[in-house]
């Protein structure tokens, strides 16, 4: 984002860009006393005004993201002041291919925010996929808004979250969204949000059929494949490049990891147990260990293929150093942008950014 220029943006195209960025129900609204933090509900139509009385920090605006069973917005709350799991959350999601930001939240920790197309995806999509990669970097527990699947499902509001950018806190670094490899405030938060990157519901679909992932009320995902994604061929029927390489070569290190990343991957290919065993020991043949190390045991196979067939693993192991050397640039998991954690870990202080107005 090049923020060297700043544009002239008048009130009318502030409250347009940030109610393309956080909007849903169009008739309620919630809001909070910033004194002590009293939260209630306001059964009034969303205007401008409110939003700009929200931007000026006059009045928070919390929005009520499910709209029907749809929602163009998704958001995981980290109730703390460390920021690496907000941090993770962004780098796994980068690896999926999904773009999120982090926001700073009004009292303490961060929202990550991931933006979609402008009719909106499914909610119970969007929540099954960050419920997922929550559960990848073990954060399982991260409230996540909008809270439902849909509204006619005992909710008939949702709940709302507060919004960011509320004028009131912007001066000190909070409700702000913040460059991760720094945790500086972007220094200018609407060049930001026109900058964000959007999501088409495909892309979820993707994740969620990659994943083998169980989409709640009939709601089926397309077997079809986005061909301008490059035609993907990454099902849960084929291998992944890494595993065909190793399967092919063998390994020079981590052969244990490795065995066991391999029975993963056959084992969602459908083969048995015994047949996976068969597989590994002849795989095991082909390693050429490093530092004058053994070849791996017949034991060894067994236990990391029983390991393997023993809980039901989705991951496809990308992080791991086992499996790295033998990636694939032309995977469609493979994504080389990930954003390189440079973060202090005692860093848990925002600058402080300028009033948006
Ligand atoms: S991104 Fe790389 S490591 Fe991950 S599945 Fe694809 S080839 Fe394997």
């Amino acid at each position: 984002m090049n923020n060297t220029k700043k544009k002239k943006r008048n009130n009318e195209d502030k409250v347009a860009l940030f109610r393309s960025c956080f909007s849903g129900l169009s008739n309620v609204y919630g809001t909070y006393d910033p004194e002590t933090g009293h939260s209630w509900q306001v059964k009034k139509p969303v205007t401008n005004d409110i939003i700009l009385a929200h931007l000026k920090g006059k009045r928070p605006y919390g929005v009520y993201l499910l709209n029907g069973d749809c929602t163009r917005a998704i958001a995981a709350d980290f109730d703390d002041l460390d920021p690496l799991p907000p941090i993770e959350l962004l780098n796994a999601a980068q690896h999926y291919g999904l773009p999120s930001y982090i926001e700073t939240s009004k009292s303490k920790g961060f929202h990550v925010w991931f933006f979609f197309s402008e009719k909106g995806v499914k909610a119970s999509k969007a929540r099954l996929v960050i419920k997922h990669i929550l559960e990848e970097i073990e954060h399982s527990q991260t409230e996540i808004f909008p809270k439902q699947n849909c509204l006619d499902n005992g909710a008939s509001f949702g709940n709302f979250i507060n919004a960011p950018l509320f004028g009131g806190l912007v001066p000190s670094g909070k409700t702000v969204f913040i460059d991760p490899p720094t945790l500086d405030p972007y220094p200018d938060q609407w060049a930001f949000l026109e900058s964000i990157e959007r999501v088409e519901e495909q892309l979820l679909d993707e994740i969620i059929e990659l994943n083998d992932l169980f989409v709640p009320q009939n709601q089926s995902v397309p077997l079809q494949r986005d061909s301008a994604r490059g035609g993907r061929d990454l099902n849960r029927f084929s291998l992944p490049k890494c595993a065909q390489k190793m399967l092919q070569n063998g390994v020079f290190q981590y052969q244990r990891v490795s065995c066991f990343r391999l029975a993963v991957h056959l084992k969602r290919l459908g083969l048995p147990l015994d047949l996976t065993i068969s597989a590994l020991k002849t795989w095991a043949q082909k390693n050429q260990p490093n530092n004058g190390k053994g070849v791996i045991t017949e034991h060894e196979i067994i236990e990391q293929t029983k390991c393997a067939f023993n809980k039901d693993y989705r991951s496809y192991g990308c992080n791991s150093e086992a499996v790295q050397p033998f990636c694939q640039s032309d995977c469609p998991l493979n994504k080389d942008s990930m954003i390189s954690c440079k973060i202090d870990k005692d860093k848990t202080q925002i600058t402080k950014t300028h009033g948006i107005y």
